[in-house]
């Protein structure tokens, strides 16, 4: 069976991520789905156009320094 919709599921769990959460439901770095869960928070270094500044971006267990 081959369904069109493409199922995202946590890489830790398994646990079938909602459609309408899936795109941003992702580790920052390696672009793996993961659920709330199993969603870690890490501070990155962001150049702007004035200004150095810090972000919050999500990671997966597996990125998180
Ligand atoms: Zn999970
Ligand atoms: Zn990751």
């Amino acid at each position: 069976m081959s369904g069109c919709a493409k199922i995202a599921r946590c890489v830790e769990c398994g646990r079938i991520i909602p459609e309408d959460e899936a795109p941003w439901r992702r580790c920052f770095i390696c672009g793996d789905s993961i659920c709330l869960e199993h969603t870690y928070y890490m501070r990155v270094k962001r150049s702007g156009l004035y200004d150095t500044y810090f972000d919050v971006v999500r990671v997966c267990k597996r990125c998180k320094i």
